[in-house]
């Protein structure tokens, strides 16, 4: 993980939203169901080094690395965050964060804890999101379920999810997704007041602020 001393840029009326959860939890089926209805924010699309699963498509899921690639990339100080995540390596492009950010749009990130925290100290307003399974019997039921990691992949990912559910206090809210209906409706009502707060609003409504005398 790299260490910026430099702030990154203001966000205006964007928001940054971190999600994050042990493998199997949900965290994908969720962002893609939100994403689908709310579909002006922005999905970072992360670079790894893991190999695509059954279906994946570089660059619409995850940019596809070799690991040399990876960190030269790394050394090149691209990514805003990185981290080694049950083995491989995931990063997040600084660009493209930069660049949204300035634009004011509303941003996506799902990352693991560590980026997460990364990621608080260049934006500390960042809504951070840690979606949790309601046993740890049911996340084994659907990594198995979800059918595209091996045997020794599942096992793996079974074993890191207490030290990624040990980092669950970190977060600013938490979904457990029981019903996964009732933890979309969480999960939109935690964007939806966080994009309603006073300074986001003034920021985007500008010209009613203005024009009601509402002093920001
Ligand atoms: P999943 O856990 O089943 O979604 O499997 P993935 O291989 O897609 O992701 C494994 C872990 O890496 C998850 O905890 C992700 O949140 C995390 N991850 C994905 N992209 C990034 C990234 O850009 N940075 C960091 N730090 N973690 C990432
Ligand atoms: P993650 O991105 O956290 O690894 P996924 O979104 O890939 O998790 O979900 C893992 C599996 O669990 C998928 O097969 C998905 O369809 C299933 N799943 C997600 N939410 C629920 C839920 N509430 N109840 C049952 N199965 C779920
Ligand atoms: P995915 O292939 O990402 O796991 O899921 C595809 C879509 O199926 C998601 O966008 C979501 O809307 C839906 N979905 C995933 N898991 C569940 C589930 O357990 N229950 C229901 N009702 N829908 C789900």
């Amino acid at each position: 993980m790299t260490e910026q001393s430099r702030k990154e840029p203001a966000s205006g009326y964007g928001s940054l939203f971190l999600v994050s959860a042990p493998s199997g939890a949900g965290k994908s089926s969720l962002v893609n169901a939100l994403l689908a209805q709310m579909p002006d924010i922005a999905l970072s699309i992360s670079t790894t080094t893991r190999a695509p699963r059954p279906g994946e498509v570089n660059g619409r899921e995850y940019h596809f690395s070799t690991v040399e690639d990876f960190l030269a990339a790394r050394d090149r100080n691209e990514f805003l965050e990185w981290a080694e995540v049950h083995g491989n390596y995931y990063g997040t492009s600084r660009k493209w964060i930069e660049d949204r950010m300035l634009a004011g749009g509303d941003v996506l990130l799902e990352i693991d804890w560590q980026g997460a925290r990364q990621v608080r100290k260049h934006f500390p307003e960042a809504v951070s999101i840690f979606i949790l399974p309601p046993s740890i019997q049911a996340l084994e039921d659907r990594l198995h379920k979800r059918g595209q990691d091996s045997e020794t992949t599942i096992t793996k990912r079974l074993l890191g999810a207490g030290a990624e559910m040990a980092h669950a206090s970190e977060f600013n809210y938490v979904i457990i997704n029981r019903v996964f209906e009732d933890a979309l409706k969480e999960f939109s009502a935690i964007v939806t007041a966080s994009r309603l707060r006073f300074d986001k609003q003034a920021a985007r409504c500008r010209d009613v602020f203005i024009q009601l005398g509402i002093p920001g």
